[in-house]
């Protein structure tokens, strides 16, 4: 729209998109008011919109992806969890924690040594997609109650999975940003319910997901009315067998010239090396991510889920102590 139209010149136009059975959706900034329409292409004509009074040019976007591309949106989507400023291109955001709730002393021991050192996001699944359904499979809604419990204890907020739609409800009310696993990307009815809630999403790359697929995976949540999602590289699987997954960093830089969506990296999943997961951290930091996800467990030799890629808190301590300085070099402060 022109600078300055108002609110009333715009909602004729929403209007009468409408009446032609488009989906407009308005987003009214501080210097650019914005209709994003979306439906069948045939119902608009590029002439006679850009005629009507308010309307300064009318753009087809060309990406199968809308929404979350860069051409409708160029400033970057901000996820404000906790105090925490998520993409808001200063701030790097720590999220840990273990990778299963296994009890009330576990998650304790954990949320008392990362209040320590100043990590305000607890991770932690209560539902467990496993490989294998002989495996620990999560302390289920016990699990949520006990991470909600101690995270509310520490002030911390909760990151957690949601698998099964029956349980979106208790996982909105015991979590500050729900998590999309790997195993799920694709569950469009999963996503299109996401996208019903307010909740920021911490949308996981699936494991053979293409960067296009996890942007139509977020596309799902947005045009579903929910525009709070947070992408997560956590590696692919490629035919090399000495890591876990491959972790694509290049996915980071790409998705900033793609989307304005904030992006974070995985480097426990990434890689499933305890050694492996600092280095890959600096390098998550220096190529731009807006944060990490690190699994953490206080004696990861026992950890029921991931034993071998978790670290423990003091281990966990030392790797943020060492990137600090390239956190600082990057323009950004930890949170
Ligand atoms: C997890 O975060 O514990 C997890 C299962 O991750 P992913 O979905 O990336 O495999
Ligand atoms: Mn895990």
């Amino acid at each position: 729209m022109k600078s300055g139209t108002s609110k009333r010149v715009a909602q004729k136009i929403i209007e009468e998109l409408k009446s032609k059975g488009l989906s407009p959706l308005l987003s009214f900034g501080v210097e650019r008011t914005v209709i994003n329409v979306i439906g069948e292409e045939r119902f608009l004509s590029v002439e006679h919109f850009e005629s009507l009074e308010g309307v300064e040019k009318v753009m087809r976007v060309v990406s199968p992806y809308k929404l979350v591309s860069k051409e409708i949106k160029e400033s970057p989507t901000i996820i404000k969890v906790n105090g925490i400023k998520i993409g808001d291109q200063k701030t790097f955001a720590v999220i840990a924690g273990p990778c299963s709730v296994e009890s009330e002393e576990q998650m304790e021991s954990v949320a008392k040594a990362l209040t320590a050192i100043g990590v305000k996001l607890l991770r932690g699944g209560a539902f467990k997609p496993r490989t294998g359904p002989y495996a620990f499979q999560g302390l289920e809604l016990e699990g949520l109650n006990i991470i909600k419990h101690i995270a509310d204890k520490y002030k911390m907020g909760v990151v957690t999975e949601v698998t099964d739609i029956r349980f979106l409800d208790e996982i909105c009310t015991h979590s500050e940003i729900v998590q999309v696993g790997a195993r799920n990307m694709q569950n469009f009815q999963l996503l299109k319910e996401l996208g019903k809630v307010k909740k920021p999403v911490l949308l996981k790359r699936g494991l053979s997901a293409t960067i296009e697929e996890l942007l139509l995976a977020a596309e799902y949540i947005l045009s579903h009315g929910n525009p709070n999602v947070i992408l997560c590289e956590r590696g692919i699987r490629t035919f090399e067998k000495e890591t876990r997954n491959t972790l694509a960093l290049a996915t980071v830089p790409l998705v900033k010239e793609l989307s304005h969506l904030p992006i974070i990296v995985d480097p426990s999943h990434g890689t499933g090396k305890k050694s492996l997961i600092e280095p890959m951290t600096k390098a998550a930091i220096a190529c731009g991510a807006d944060g990490v996800i690190i699994e953490v467990h206080p004696n990861p030799k026992e950890a029921l889920s991931d034993a071998q890629q978790q670290l423990t808190p003091k281990e966990f301590q030392e790797l943020l102590k060492n990137s600090d300085a390239i956190i600082k070099a990057v323009g950004k402060t930890m949170q």
